[in-house]
């Protein structure tokens, strides 16, 4: 599946270096798309999503970086209209208090480019109750295929 982000020179599903790229270059890089979401926090429509139905074994990776975030054994079908995981890679992301919109959320944010993911709830199911809420933009999926 391709990427995208083609000519983005910091791209890399290994390399797990932290990144300090500015937006400004970013925006060269990166879709509008996925710049909005991923450097602007903006969100996807619900039911629109790539991923959101979508339950294929593979592995879920940063669209902006590479970063690895998600396996496809965590991911859960949620009515929410975002594909869900109930369970991250702990060094792909961090969290960070998000009280936008006069909500209180905890954001979910790649450890490797600080792009924006998404949200996670304490709604979801066994065994870690939680859901983490994530933009299909935002995940690059590769099947175990590819491997
Ligand atoms: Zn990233």
């Amino acid at each position: 599946m391709e990427h995208e982000a083609k000519n983005n020179p910091y791209y890399s599903r290994t390399d797990r270096t932290k990144l300090d790229v500015p937006n400004q270059e970013w925006r060269n890089i990166l879709s509008p798309d996925l710049y909005a979401i991923s450097r602007e926090a903006a969100t996807e429509r619900p039911f629109t999503g790539k991923y959101n139905e979508f339950d294929q074994l593979g592995e879920y990776y940063c669209a902006v970086c590479g970063n690895h975030l998600f396996r496809s054994d965590a991911k859960f079908s949620s009515s929410c209209g975002w594909p869900s995981f109930f369970e991250a890679d702990k060094e792909g992301v961090y969290y960070k208090r998000d009280t936008a919109f006069g909500m209180e959320r905890v954001e979910v944010l790649c450890q490797r480019c600080d792009s924006h993911l998404g949200h996670v709830f304490d709604d979801g199911p066994k065994p870690t109750g939680l859901r983490y809420c994530m933009n299909s933009v935002s995940l690059e999926f590769v099947p175990d295929s590819e491997k």
